[in-house]
């Protein structure tokens, strides 16, 4: 293990200068981690750039919650130290007005919450053990490209001042949420660099140390209501004893409230709240769209937060960027054997992540538009008359189809005359996630027909746009 930042800038300068990397990772988080791992434990000369000082790798604000799916996906052990807090057996969603509450167990609810920071670590430890090096207290300034291909990076060593170069056979862009590659890509690369801001969620959450422990803390509580979250949800996560990870998240819409102000004002009074202190808190945004329709450029991938791989309803996105990182890598590794490492080349990593995530999470898009333009008053009547169910919502959220049965519709509609709008949106949502999942299964196997894809994937979802937003 390296820590290059502890040596002399001479000494960095020199290591720079002499060495090429074959794989540059920006970003140490959950994503750089895993992809930082899966290429150096091939063999390959593997580089990890993180601003963050070493120790504080990990951190980062966040609700702390990771389905134990997600590391059974990835072959990964369950963390045996402080990296975990507490088990959750599902989720409980509550209506606006409280009167309903869903709750949803499956084995896809099952997990953990984490420390954050002990989690980022034991990822951490994972990498650095398969001999990468890594650069912390370092900032990724912009990817260097020439003849349309990114061949490495300029960065800021944040100790001394000074700026480096690094060069690299291919740069993987798991910079999170700032996208510090990706953004300064040229358009020929064909990777967009802007992502809309409706389609990210801008959040404020604080860990909490409550007078007294709740009753019931093994389910992961999500509470829905319009007029404080607009487009999002406020959640209370039970960390153990009486600690608790609060928060919000509004859709940054038109003139979307501070995050802040509505957490203060309408959560921290509370009477669950009285007394509590405040360990840490802070504002971070989530992405919460389908993925990049492509994710890879002429030596570059793009990962996680960086390519908008979060889930569109609940906003996880710990367990995808791990895998994100886990197929880049993979993919990286075929590539850098077979001596090519252009677009063509890395394209499998598209190919295989919309195949196991990426198809779930562009039905999942839909259904947050659903979700998006619903007043508090039809989420109301519509979860206390089961004119959308717990078994609607779960589908929906594991990317199955919830397809309405001739005979539950015709029940629906009895219970439902009230809203018979909403009904008709809940029967469109269905039948357009269906259709986008049907065009997920058809995603290209090369690039060469990934345009003609992407042309059809843009009228797909302006279509249900137009039908659910609009
Ligand atoms: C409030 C909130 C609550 C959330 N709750 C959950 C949850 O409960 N469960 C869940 O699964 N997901 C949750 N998420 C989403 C989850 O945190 C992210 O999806 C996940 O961390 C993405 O991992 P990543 O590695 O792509 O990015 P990040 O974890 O953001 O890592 C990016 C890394 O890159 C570094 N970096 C950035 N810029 C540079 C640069 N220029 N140079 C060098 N390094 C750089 C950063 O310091 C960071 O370490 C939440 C998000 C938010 C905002």
């Amino acid at each position: 293990m390296f820590i290059i930042s502890e040596l002399k800038i001479e000494t960095v300068k020199k290591c720079i200068t002499l060495e090429k990397f074959d794989v540059i990772v920006v970003g140490a988080g959950t994503a750089g981690c895993l992809a930082t791992k899966t290429t150096a434990e091939a063999g390959l000369k593997v580089c990890m750039l993180e601003r963050k000082r070493r120790e504080e790798i990990g951190e980062k604000i966040c609700g702390d919650a990771l389905g134990e799916h997600h590391l059974k996906t990835l072959n990964l052990e369950k963390p045996q130290g402080g990296e975990l807090e507490k088990r959750i057996e599902g989720v409980k969603i509550y209506s606006p007005d409280l009167e309903t509450v869903f709750t949803v167990e499956y084995e896809d609810f099952v997990g953990y919450i984490l420390n954050r920071r002990l989690f980022g670590q034991w990822l951490l430890k994972k990498a650095l053990d398969e001999g990468a090096v890594l650069f912390d207290s370092t900032q990724c300034l912009e990817p260097i490209i020439k003849k349309n291909f990114v061949t490495g990076v300029l960065a800021k060593n944040l100790k001394t001042g000074e700026n480096i170069r690094l060069k690299g056979k291919v740069v993987v862009d798991a910079s999170g949420f700032l996208a510090v590659v990706r953004r300064k890509l040229p358009k020929e690369m064909g990777i967009e660099n802007e992502v809309a801001n409706e389609d990210v969620e801008a959040c404020y959450r604080e860990i909490r140390q409550l007078k007294q422990e709740t009753k019931d803390t093994k389910y992961c509580e999500i509470y829905l209501n319009q007029k404080v979250t607009p487009g999002g949800y406020m959640w209370i996560f039970s960390k153990g004893g009486a600690k608790v990870n609060v928060g919000l998240g509004v859709c940054m819409l038109d003139k979307f409230p501070n995050p802040k102000n509505q957490f203060y004002k309408h959560v921290l009074t509370k009477p669950l709240f009285a007394g509590s202190v405040l360990l840490n808190g802070g504002a971070w945004y989530d992405p919460t769209r389908r993925p990049f329709d492509n994710m890879v450029g002429n030596g570059v991938a793009i990962l996680g937060d960086a390519a908008c791989l979060v889930n569109p309803i609940h906003g996880g996105g710990i367990g995808p960027s791990m895998l994100s990182g886990y197929l880049a890598g993979k993919t990286v590794v075929e590539a850098l054997e077979k001596g090519d490492v252009n677009q063509k080349s890395l394209w499998p990593y598209n190919r295989k992540y919309m195949e196991m995530y990426g198809t779930k999470q562009a039905g999942l898009e839909v259904f947050r538009m659903l979700l998006r333009t619903c007043r508090d008053e039809d989420l109301n009547y519509g979860m206390k008359c089961k004119l959308l169910t717990e078994e609607d919502v779960l589908k929906a959220s594991l990317g199955e189809e919830f397809r309405l049965k001739v005979t539950e519709t015709a029940k629906r509609v009895f219970r439902g005359l009230k809203r018979i709008r909403f009904l008709n949106k809940l029967r469109l949502t269905a039948n357009l996630m269906r259709q986008v999942k049907a065009h997920y299964g058809n995603y290209p196997e090369t690039s060469e027909n990934f345009e003609e894809w992407r042309i059809e994937t843009e009228a797909l979802f302006n279509e249900a746009r137009s039908k659910l937003i609009e």
